[in-house]
C-alpha cells in the first residue's frame, strides 16, 4: 500500500521531467548550434563568391585592356603618322592604371620595340637602347601563336631578374595577345605583365566576412596565397609546400568539385574555382585562348576544425551555465514537492482514508475473531464436559474419572501423596427399576448424585463408573476419615425419599472404602481393593460400609 513513499514520489517525477528537460535543452542547443554552423557556412560560401567575382572581374579588366591594344595596335616611330599606340600613349596608359609592371609591344622577330615599366608606381618608358630579345621567351612564342582575338595567359608565378625571385616577392601574370595591320597581318604582340598581387589583395578585401584561412591554389596544389607566407609559390622554390601534403583528403575533394564547401577532419572547406582563361569577361569565350599554363586556381576559405568548434562552443556554454542551474532548481523543487507538499496531497488524503478503512476492517475483524474464540473455547469446554459427564448424573463418565484416578495415583507415586477410594453401589436397584419403572430409577440416580456432590469436598473426585456404580477418589484422607465419609453417605441415602409419580422411593447403598498401598503402581489397584470392600458390604447384608485392609476386611 506504501507505494509511494517520498524517495519513489520524487523520483517518478524527477526521471520523465529529467528526460523531457533535457531533451527539450539538447534538442534546441542542436538547433541552434545547427544554426550558428549554418550562418558561418552561408557567410563562407558568399565570401568565396565575393571573392571568385574579385579576380574575375580584375582578369576581365586586364583582358580588355589588352584587346584595345591590340585592336589599335603600336607604332614604334614617334613620326609615323599610322594608327597606333606609341611609347608616350603606353605610360599615360600605364600611369592612368597602375595594373601592370610592364607594358611591352614586342615585333614578330622577339625584339621589345616600345615598353613602359611601371618603377613602383613611377611608370616611365625604357630608353631604346635598354629594350631587351624576347624571342625565346615560352610567353612570347605562345602569345604568337594564340589564334586572332584570343589572349594567352602564363602561369601565376612571381618575377624572375636574372634567374632569381625578385624580392620583394613579385606575383606576375602576363597576358599576351597579337596584332594585326589593316590587312590582316600579324605585327607582333602586346605583353602586359600583371601585378597579380592586385589579384591577391582583391580576393582577400571581398573574402573579409570570412573567418576562414584564405586560400588560392593552383593546379598542382601550390599556395598563391596560403595558410602562411612561407607555404606559398613552393614551386618557385622548389620546396614541393602543396596542399596536398597538409590536407591530401581534403585536396582530393576540392579537386574533384568545381564549387562547394565540405566539412571533413581537418575542418570546414569552401570553395570555388576560378578559369583564368575563360572568364576574361563580356561572354567571349570564344575570343579566349586558354592555354594549360594558367590552368585553373582553387580559391578557398577553410576553417580548422579547432575554431569551427569554438565557433559554436559559446552557444553550448551558455546554455550549459543556464541550464544546469536551472536544471538544479527544478530537482530541488521536485524534491521539495514530493516530500513536503506530498503531505496535502490527495494521494496521501487516500492513502489515510484506506488505512483509516483498513483500521476498522482489522479492528472489526479482531473482534470477530475474539468472538469466535470465546465461543470456540466455550464450545470445547462444552464439548470436554460432555466428553468428560455422566448426562444423567452429571458426575463425571468412566473415563473421565479413571484418567483423575490415574493423575491422583501419579501423585501417590510421585509425592507418596496418600488417597482413599470410595466405590459405592446401590442395594437392589433392579427392583426399584422394575418396581417403578426405569425413569423412575433413573430419577433416583440423578436426584442421589445431587446429594453425594454436596457431601464431598471440592478436591473429591466423584464418577459414576457403571450402571448405578459410584466411585470417589479422596486425596489426602485417611482410611478412617473416609469410612466416616462413607457413613454418612450411606445414612443420608438411608433417608433420602425420592417421589416419582406421587410415589416415595426409598433406597439404600453400599459402600466399600481402601486406601491406596503403598508399592502401588496404578490406581485399578487400589479400585480393586475398594470393590473387595464393596463386595464384602454387599455379602455382609448390604446398606453397609467396608474398609479394606492387607490382613482383611473390615465392616465397620
Ligand atoms: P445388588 O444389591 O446386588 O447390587 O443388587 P442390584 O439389583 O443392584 O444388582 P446389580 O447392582 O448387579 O444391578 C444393577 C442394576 O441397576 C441393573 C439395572 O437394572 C440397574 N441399572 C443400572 N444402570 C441403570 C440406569 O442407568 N438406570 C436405571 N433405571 N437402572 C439402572
Ligand atoms: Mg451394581
Ligand atoms: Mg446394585
Amino acid at each position: 500500500m506504501l507505494n509511494k513513499s517520498p524517495l519513489r514520489h520524487f523520483l517518478l517525477l524527477l526521471i520523465p521531467t529529467t528526460i523531457l528537460f533535457w531533451g527539450v535543452i539538447l534538442g534546441v542547443m542542436h538547433v541552434k548550434i545547427d544554426e550558428r554552423k549554418a550562418a558561418v557556412q552561408a557567410v563562407e560560401v558568399a565570401s568565396i563568391k565575393l571573392g571568385k567575382q574579385a579576380i574575375t572581374h580584375e582578369l576581365a579588366v586586364v583582358a580588355s585592356d589588352l584587346r584595345v591594344l591590340a585592336q589599335y595596335g603600336f607604332v614604334s616611330n614617334p613620326n609615323d603618322t599610322q594608327r597606333g599606340f606609341k611609347a608616350e600613349d603606353l605610360l599615360i596608359f600605364a600611369k592612368e592604371k597602375p595594373l601592370y609592371d610592364q607594358i611591352r609591344f614586342i615585333n614578330l622577330k622577339g625584339m621589345e620595340v616600345g615598353r613602359v615599366n611601371f618603377n613602383n608606381g613611377n611608370p616611365a618608358i625604357v630608353p631604346e637602347n635598354m629594350l631587351q630579345f624576347k624571342g625565346a621567351r615560352y610567353y612570347f612564342k605562345n602569345g604568337l601563336a594564340a589564334p586572332k582575338g584570343t589572349i594567352y595567359i602564363s602561369r601565376f608565378d612571381l618575377n624572375k631578374e636574372r634567374g632569381k625571385v625578385e624580392l620583394p616577392l613579385k606575383p606576375m601574370l602576363r597576358f599576351v595577345m597579337p596584332t594585326y595591320d589593316e590587312d590582316g597581318k600579324k605585327k607582333g604582340v602586346f605583353v602586359l605583365n600583371y601585378l597579380g598581387q592586385r589579384i591577391i589583395n582583391n580576393f582577400s578585401k571581398m573574402t573579409s566576412s570570412s573567418i576562414g584561412q584564405k586560400m588560392i591554389i593552383n593546379d598542382l596544389g601550390y599556395w598563391l596565397l596560403g595558410p602562411n607566407k612561407k607555404a606559398e609559390w613552393g614551386f618557385m622554390f622548389n620546396n614541393g609546400k602543396t596542399i596536398n601534403t597538409l590536407y591530401p583528403s581534403s585536396w582530393a575533394k576540392l579537386k574533384a568539385e568545381q564549387s562547394g564547401q565540405f566539412t571533413d577532419k581537418n575542418g570546414l572547406f569552401s570553395f570555388d574555382t576560378v578559369y583564368p582563361g575563360s572568364e576574361l569577361g563580356g561572354g567571349e569565350a570564344q575570343k579566349v585562348k586558354t592555354l594549360s599554363d594558367v590552368g585553373s586556381w582553387k580559391i578557398v576559405s577553410f576553417i580548422p576544425t579547432y575554431k569551427y568548434q569554438r565557433l559554436t562552443g559559446d552557444i553550448s556554454r551558455l546554455l550549459w551555465l543556464v541550464t544546469i542551474p536551472i536544471y538544479g532548481a527544478m530537482c530541488f523543487g521536485l524534491w521539495w514537492l514530493s516530500h513536503f507538499r506530498n503531505r496535502g496531497d490527495n494521494a496521501v488524503e487516500q492513502l489515510k482514508i484506506a488505512f483509516e478503512g483498513l483500521d476498522s476492517q482489522v479492528q472489526e475483524r479482531t473482534k470477530e475473531l475474539r468472538q469466535e474464540i470465546t465461543e470456540r473455547k466455550a464450545l470445547e469446554a462444552q464439548l470436554r464436559k460432555i466428553a468428560w459427564t455422566d448426562e444423567l448424573t452429571d458426575l463425571l463418565n468412566r473415563r473421565a474419572f479413571l484418567e483423575a484416578a490415574e493423575k491422583e495415583n501419579d501423585r501417590f507415586m510421585r509425592y507418596g501423596t496418600p488417597y482413599t477410594v470410595l466405590m459405592l453401589d446401590l442395594d437392589h436397584f433392579k427392583k426399584v427399576n422394575d418396581t417403578y419403572g426405569h425413569h423412575a430409577g433413573d430419577l433416583v440416580l440423578s436426584e442421589m448424585s445431587k446429594v453425594l456432590k454436596r457431601m464431598v469436598r471440592k478436591t473429591d473426585v466423584i464418577g459414576r463408573i457403571g450402571g448405578e456404580e459410584i466411585a470417589f477418589i479422596l486425596p489426602k484422607t485417611e482410611p478412617v476419615v473416609a469410612v466416616q465419609l462413607a457413613e454418612r453417605i450411606r445414612k443420608h441415602l438411608e433417608t433420602l425419599v425420592v417421589t416419582w409419580e406421587d410415589q416415595k422411593i426409598r433406597f439404600t447403598a453400599s459402600i466399600g472404602v481402601a486406601q491406596v498401598k503403598p508399592g502401588t503402581v496404578a490406581f485399578s489397584e487400589t479400585m480393586d481393593s475398594a470393590d473387595k470392600a464393596l463386595y464384602q458390604a454387599k455379602e455382609s447384608g448390604r446398606n453397609q460400609v467396608c474398609l479394606y485392609e492387607e490382613v482383611g476386611l473390615e465392616v465397620v
